[in-house]
């Protein structure tokens, strides 16, 4: 019990790290992008959130912000720097294009990011407000705080389970030696 209390200490230490220490992936293809461009100057000023620095190489980065339309052509790409950015991360769609494919229907729109990669926090809008940019970032900030965010759930599932696997063995070791 006192161990637990310690590592839940810690784990929640370390997630108040990381929510003011985002690293972001501007995965920028559209009008959105002007959006994007004054949230990181002096009005807006993202960097009083911990999240001021973008990064263009999924290696350095934790959080894919996805801004603006996403073609079917482009999908296969997102999805390889999803992959290629290290757990935990997190992803955020910024405005109606990368959300639902806002206006476009057509067969190069892809309908919404969610078709291929896992999204936290959604920012509707055309384009959406810098301020209601900011709120998206501090509610990621809360998820990441909770340790609710898709990836970080996905961990603690494949630890419980890497553990089931570890006692189930231990026990049939345990039987068979008996
Ligand atoms: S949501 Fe609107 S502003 Fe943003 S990329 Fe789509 S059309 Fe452009």
């Amino acid at each position: 019990m006192g161990l637990e209390a310690t590592t839940g200490r810690l784990a929640d230490a370390v997630a108040w790290a990381r929510k003011y220490s985002l690293f972001t992936y501007p995965f920028a293809t559209a009008c959105c992008a002007m959006e994007y461009m004054s949230l990181m100057g002096p009005r807006y000023d993202v960097a009083r959130y911990g999240a001021e620095f973008p990064r263009f190489s999924p290696r350095q980065a934790d959080m894919l912000l996805v801004v603006g339309t996403i073609t079917e052509r482009q999908a296969p790409v997102l999805k390889r720097i999803y992959d290629q950015i290290c757990e935990p991360k997190w992803v955020v769609s910024f405005g109606v294009c990368a959300s639902s494919g806002g206006f476009y229907q057509n067969y190069t729109t892809l309908p919404g990011i969610d078709h291929v990669i896992p999204v936290d926090v959604y920012i509707p809008g055309c384009p959406p407000r810098p301020e209601q940019v900011l709120d998206a970032l501090v509610m990621l900030q809360d998820k990441i705080q909770r340790h609710d965010g898709y990836s970080q759930r996905m961990i603690e599932l494949e630890k419980r389970e890497a553990q089931m696997k570890k006692k189930k063995k231990h026990g049939s070791s345990t039987e068979t030696s008996a």
